[in-house]
């Protein structure tokens, strides 16, 4: 009986030890995304996101990083970059909750816009809360990011920023399917043919700077276009994206980074600078 009993708690431990050992590599790889969050008491903060990984020293060393302040008296007003030419498509999408955020990625891409005669496709959109970028130190509720790939590689963000007040008319059109991935972790849902037509810029003044990806590997020579109206979304639409955030932190925006030495550009059309 004694025999049984410590073949039994041997057998027990062994159990034990081996589902030990096999989770931390099992959440190391579903985890990815949770590698880096917004909390500076997890040791793996904004602050700490250079040192995560060597591919990641950009995040601390880099001279060209993103978001900053779009301050005015640095900002150099010009006629000559062009109007936003947008050539989007409808396509299939699929709405991803990354943990830190909610992503919503077209298969192949749903059309392009042109920056200095570079065509970059659309691959997905994903949104911070509060804004990354500020205008005059001030930050708003809530910044989506349309992030666009040339095709050798070259990365161009167009940011839209929003302060509190009257729903957004795309996040209203997204609504149910937000809702059905919010607060679940790691779920991919395809949820059909999505039209980026449908998200309003409304203003043909932007800011235009070179910087990085606002998440790590923070990899430098972004093209930045920020739309410079600030445009307005309801409380509930920021709290169905922000359902996704389940780290300790209650944003999921990076601070604000040293411009250096950058040019910061204020695109204004010609006939309009007189506004
Ligand atoms: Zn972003």
């Amino acid at each position: 009986m004694k025999l049984v009993t410590q073949f039994l708690f041997c057998y027990f431990l062994i159990i034990v030890l081996v589902l030990h050992s096999s989770w931390p590599a099992t959440s190391h790889e579903v985890d990815d995304e949770r590698e880096f969050d917004y909390s500076e008491k997890s040791g793996k903060g904004p602050s700490q996101w250079g040192e995560i990984h060597p591919e990641w020293s950009l995040c601390k060393y880099g001279s060209m990083q993103s978001p900053i302040d779009l301050l005015n008296e640095r900002v150099e007003i010009v006629s000559h970059l062009g109007r936003l030419n947008r050539n989007y498509r409808p396509s299939n999408a699929t709405l991803k909750n990354r943990g830190h955020d909610m992503m919503l990625e077209w298969e192949g891409g749903a059309g392009n816009i042109k920056i200095n005669g570079t065509q970059y496709v659309l691959m997905q959109i994903h949104w911070h809360s509060p804004t990354e970028h500020a205008i005059n130190g001030r930050k708003f509720d809530l910044e989506m990011h349309m992030v666009h790939e040339s095709s050798d590689g070259k990365v161009a963000v167009v940011g839209i920023m929003y302060t509190i007040g009257r729903p957004d008319s795309f996040l209203l059109s997204i609504r149910h399917l937000l809702s059905a991935v919010a607060g679940n972790r790691e779920n991919v849902t395809a949820v059909g043919i999505v039209d980026p037509k449908n998200i309003k810029i409304g203003s043909r003044k932007y800011y235009r700077y070179i910087g990085s990806l606002t998440t790590p590997p923070c990899n430098e020579n972004v093209v930045w276009t920020i739309v410079r109206k600030v445009r307005t979304v309801t409380r509930e639409q920021i709290r169905l994206l922000r359902g996704a955030v389940h780290d300790d932190s209650e944003t999921n925006a990076r601070p604000l980074q040293p411009i250096n030495r950058r040019s910061v550009y204020l695109y204004i059309p010609s006939h309009e600078v007189e506004d």
